[in-house]
């Protein structure tokens, strides 16, 4: 059995990044020129992740558009806080700068974890830390090592509760060593209305999945188990913790656009979905654990 998923109530799928810089740090766009590309490329909702700060969003906030303040942190290893006002000092353990963030209400995510050279236990023992970079475009373009998803299961598999976050680091700056874009990652909230209180409730209950185009259209719990819609592509990849896994292809009859864990998947902890595109674009469900 497993614990109820959180797109049970009324909603709509927003889409939303947590990790773009601006000339506020080492970005190459003013913060109004980096919401406005967001908004061009389709996303309802933004934060500004500039280095030791916290750049405000309030002027980009309208019936459409969420900004919501945010701030990549500083400190090794560096975290991001999303919905906080400020800051924790950057010399601060981990541990205690999530707390720091968490306590004004924020939403936090390690960044780029293998930038930061970290070992799995780091986060383990760090019980405000709410997400992982599992995508980091800029690392993954820049250094090669911006993927983190392997990690993830590791932490899943040593019982730590964390959810999966796909982020641009965009820099939008010609001068660093890559341009990296707007939309390269992101995530699709579930959420029944544009408000920074419904987005951090809904990102706290992982009531999201990460993509880099393919979507989900429902991930659902019934008598059988799990069951996900997505739109067309050429994979569905069901993981949990160890040997059991399924991999669903695509057949001559054309794209899946649906699938369903198998009766004789053998879940152990959770499973997750992975979804794989015929541009080999890839999208992670957050984990549908089981009842404890
Ligand atoms: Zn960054």
């Amino acid at each position: 059995m497993f614990e109820p998923l959180p797109f049970t109530e009324p909603g709509r799928w927003i889409r939303a990044g947590f990790h773009c810089h601006t000339l506020e740090s080492d970005g190459g766009l003013s913060p109004a020129e980096t919401v406005a590309r967001y908004r061009r490329r389709g996303y309802q909702c933004l934060g500004l992740t500039d280095h030791r700060l916290v750049t405000p969003t309030a002027p980009f906030t309208d019936g459409s558009f969420l900004g919501i303040d945010a701030t990549e942190n500083g400190g090794d290893p560096d975290v991001i806080g999303v919905g906080v006002a400020r800051p924790a000092p950057a010399e601060w353990s981990l541990r205690e700068r999530c707390r720091a963030l968490a306590e004004q209400g924020g939403f936090t995510i390690a960044a780029h974890p293998h930038y930061c050279a970290v070992q799995p236990q780091d986060y383990v023992e760090c019980p405000e830390l709410m997400a992982l970079e599992i995508l980091n475009a800029y690392c993954d373009e820049a250094y090669a090592n911006g993927v983190a998803v392997e990690l993830w299961d590791m932490l899943l598999g040593l019982g730590k509760r964390i959810w999966g976050v796909a982020g641009d680091d965009a820099h939008l700056n010609p001068k660093k060593r890559y341009y990296s874009d707007a939309g390269r990652g992101w995530v699709e909230i579930w959420t029944a209305s544009l408000s920074q209180e419904a987005v951090l409730s809904a990102l706290k209950r992982g009531a999201f999945y990460s993509t880099q185009g393919p979507r989900f259209r429902s991930i659902a719990l019934d008598e059988q188990g799990v069951r996900i819609d997505c739109t067309p592509v050429r994979e569905v990849r069901w993981r949990t913790h160890g040997s059991v896994g399924f991999v669903e292809h695509a057949s001559e009859a054309g794209p899946l656009t649906t699938s369903r864990l198998p009766a004789w998947f053998k879940a152990k902890r959770y499973v997750r979905i992975e979804l794989v595109d015929h541009q080999g674009r890839r999208a992670w469900s957050n984990p549908v654990f089981q009842e404890r």
